[in-house]
């Protein structure tokens, strides 16, 4: 496995990929790898002849008062976990490399998929994803990016994205993986306390009354919102930010009674660590 941090390096083995016929695979990450990635880094390697994992912490999706500076950085333990689950190159560029000083351009997916959830709450945030996700797939060029169900909304808007750009690539969506007692895997729950920790299942036992409800027939959305807004803030350590649901794909809203699949998300704050979950309602 090779560690690679810059561009020009990065070009000539996709290069030398491309002309040996080798399909790629692509795995882009901020890094602190746990099993939620090496599930997409395991997926890539199955379905592709190489695989790039990028770690890089994207500065451009963190607005002014986010984690940007204590997001958690262990490059050498997410180099061993690629390895590992099969990937040939991490490549792990600097802010600079990914954004000289000359760079002007945006990618930004407009409409109500970037304006809903964590697009209210988090307004720079997807610009910054699309971007940088359009810059690695010029650099990585693959046939299949990797992306987890866990970051639902981001999963809508990089659908738009490659229609929209023409980009010549499958999006390959993984299941959310979870701790044994429900939690969803995240680079962020290394910065709960242990009574937030324990007061964060509260979500996925929320979402799963939510899943309940909806297999014994309630249809009506704000009824499954309603339900799992009540039994988070019956957790005294949760703060809302929001409850909500949305019609997939491109999260338009939702029918009464709901039809075809739905997407009921949550984001909620534990201490000054902010986490999201979500299930699909499919009818
Ligand atoms: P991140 O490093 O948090 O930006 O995540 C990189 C990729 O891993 C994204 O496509 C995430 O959706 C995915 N991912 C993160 N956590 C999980 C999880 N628990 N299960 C599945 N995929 C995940």
């Amino acid at each position: 496995m090779k560690l690679i941090k810059t561009v020009a390096e990065l070009r000539a083995e996709i290069a030398l990929w491309k002309k040996a016929g080798k399909s790629i695979g692509l795995v882009p990450t901020m890094g602190a790898l746990h099993e939620g990635h090496a599930s997409l880094i395991k997926a890539a390697h199955a379905e592709n002849d190489c695989v790039v994992v990028s770690v890089f912490v994207n500065p451009t999706q963190f607005g002014p008062n986010e984690d940007l500076d204590a997001y958690p950085r262990t490059l050498e333990a997410d180099c061993h976990l690629a390895e590992v689950m099969g990937a040939n190159v991490v490549f792990a560029p600097s802010p600079k490399e990914m954004y000289p000083s000359t760079a002007m351009t945006w990618v930004e997916v407009t409409g109500d998929v970037t304006k809903v959830l964590c697009g209210r709450s988090r307004p720079i945030h997807f610009r910054g994803v699309t971007t940088v996700v359009s810059k690695l797939f010029n650099l990585a060029q693959p046939d299949r990016a990797y992306f987890g169900q866990k970051d639902a909304q981001q999963v809508e808007v990089l659908q738009r994205m490659v229609k929209d750009l023409f980009f010549n690539l499958e999006l390959k969506i993984m299941p959310i993986v979870r701790e044994a007692d429900g939690l969803a895997k995240s680079s962020r729950n290394t910065y709960l306390q242990p009574e937030e920790r324990a007061a964060a299942l509260v979500l996925s036992r929320s979402l799963k009354k939510a899943q309940e409800a909806f297999a014994a027939g309630e249809r009506n959305g704000q009824n499954l919102v309603d339900l799992v807004s009540r039994s988070i803030a019956s957790e005294p350590m949760s703060v809302i930010d929001y409850v909500e649901i949305y019609a997939l794909p491109e999260l338009q809203p939702v029918t009464t009674p709901l039809k075809g699949r739905n997407l009921l998300a949550v984001a909620v704050k534990f201490g000054t660590t902010r986490l999201i979950d979500n299930v699909i309602l499919e009818a």
